[in-house]
């Protein structure tokens, strides 16, 4: 009976703190709340590409500039989605801006490739990513997954592609199943998506080698290609360990399997990517995100011989057809060109170390108020899950309780902390560590307030 009475109290607590917390949020933000009924009456959700949704409404946000953005109230927030992790500097940094302005003041496109923007940033992510012998660039992480998937199934003359449960590669048809970010059915297929993809989608266990080497060689002679994040991001920033990695690249070898790295999320992990630091080389890899500075840019590249599938000089015919309209223009490149030349070891030394102290500050918080909240990830980039089961995989990120997550960000955001609802974000170089103590301490309140300690 006593069991019951406390939960109970616990219970009421929370939902007395959170009707608070939203009340206060309403408080702060009338504009946003304004701009949220404005735009609903065209844009589904109020947002205009789905991205930046939340509840009860969505921050509008004025302007940005370093760590900060100001809402359509004039608040200060920290930003810890960083533009969807395009931006490892924070926002408007003084190189990119003037890199950017000064090429849209002579061309925002021309068709005909610019004289030297594509060749200087392919070439700097080859620098960094020696395994990108040949690359080509997109508008999206969207677009780089989709024709590397493509590719390899005309590479190989093989119709079937291996993607990881929960592994997100952007809006397309292979990548939206087992994409259940949201939902607790580990096979969850999108709908409307083309008839007949699930049955061309080999669907493998995140961080399970054994199983994962098992699948690929029963599949092999009809597997084109594997696609993997080297760590799991949408679904909550697991990172693969090593063995599971290796084992991926071992039994994709034997059976002549292109292994794809998405690496739109993970290239400004470190100066050479995640597949740097596992010591790895894919077949192919896919970029997007930060290589664009903030700007509209995704890539795709890897081994010479499969990148000659889009060489017109070699195939006169375009058979692979690879044609974006708005991909690697002068502007993007520019943008990215600037980002990525700023992106030297020391800044990642500073991202690697803000992102150390956030995620052990979380731990250290979690033991102290003896929650079950953990932080995952790599470098800058971190997830935050509500559970006790340690998190690996797919799966057990299905564990967190997201309702918690949530309430607990949109309790940051009263006190100045811009979070995804789901917990999972990024931090910048523009942060200091002062300013991450700050964001820790305002957790630490937020869930003793909201009744989760003890
Ligand atoms: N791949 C990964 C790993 C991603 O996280 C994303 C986007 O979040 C994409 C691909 C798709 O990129 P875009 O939204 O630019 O199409």
């Amino acid at each position: 009976m006593t069991g019951v009475a406390e939960a109970r109290t616990t219970e009421d607590t929370t939902a007395k703190w959170f009707d608070g917390v939203v009340e206060r949020f309403r408080a702060r933000t009338p504009g946003s709340a304004a701009a949220f009924k404005e735009a609903q009456r065209i844009l589904p959700g109020g947002v205009p590409a789905g991205l930046g949704f939340m509840s009860p409404y969505p921050l509008y946000v004025q302007r940005a500039e370093g760590a900060y953005v100001w809402d359509a109230d004039g608040n200060k927030l920290l930003d810890f989605m960083g533009g969807d992790w395009l931006l490892p500097l924070g926002h408007c940094n003084p190189a990119v801006v003037a890199a950017t302005t000064a090429q849209i003041a002579i061309g925002t496109t021309y068709c005909s490739p610019h004289v030297s923007l594509g060749i200087e940033l392919a070439t700097l992510l080859q620098q960094r990513i020696p395994s990108l012998e040949k690359i080509r660039f997109t508008t999206s992480g969207t677009e780089a997954t989709q024709t590397a998937l493509r590719l390899a199934r005309g590479f190989t003359s093989r119709g079937k592609v291996a993607k990881m449960r929960g592994g997100y590669h952007g809006t397309h048809d292979v990548s939206l199943i087992a994409n259940g970010r949201f939902l607790n059915d580990p096979d969850y297929v999108s709908p409307g998506i083309i008839p007949g993809t699930r049955d061309s989608v080999i669907l493998l266990p995140f961080n399970d080698p054994a199983s994962c080497s098992a699948l690929i060689e029963e599949h092999a002679a009809e597997l084109a290609a594997v696609i993997v994040e080297p760590m799991l991001g949408g679904s909550g920033m697991v990172p693969g360990t090593s063995e599971f990695l290796h084992a991926l690249r071992e039994a994709t070898a034997r059976h002549g399997i292109v292994l794809i790295f998405d690496e739109t999320v993970t290239f400004a992990a470190g100066p050479h990517g995640l597949q740097g630091e596992y010591g790895i080389r894919p077949d192919l890899t896919t970029l997007g995100k930060a290589i664009g500075g903030g700007l509209p840019l995704g890539a795709f590249g890897g081994r010479g011989d499969i990148m000659e599938l889009v060489d017109p000089v070699i195939d006169s015919t375009t058979a692979y057809r690879h044609a974006s309209t708005l991909g690697g223009t002068p502007a993007p490149l520019a943008a990215g060109l600037a980002q990525v030349r700023q992106m030297t070891p020391e800044t990642h030394a500073h991202l690697h170390a803000l992102g150390e102290q956030f995620r052990d500050g979380v731990r250290e918080i979690a033991a102290k108020l003896d929650v079950p909240l953990q932080a995952t990830g790599a470098a800058h980039m971190f997830g935050l899950h509500w559970t006790r089961t340690p998190v690996i995989d797919f799966e057990t990120t299905q564990t967190s309780d997201r309702t918690v997550i949530s309430q607990l960000m949109l309790a940051l955001c009263n006190e100045g902390y811009l979070f995804f609802r789901a917990g999972t974000g990024t931090l910048t170089s523009a942060m200091t560590h002062d300013e991450i103590d700050g964001v820790l301490a305002a957790l630490d309140t937020a869930i003793r307030h909201g009744g989760f300690a003890g």
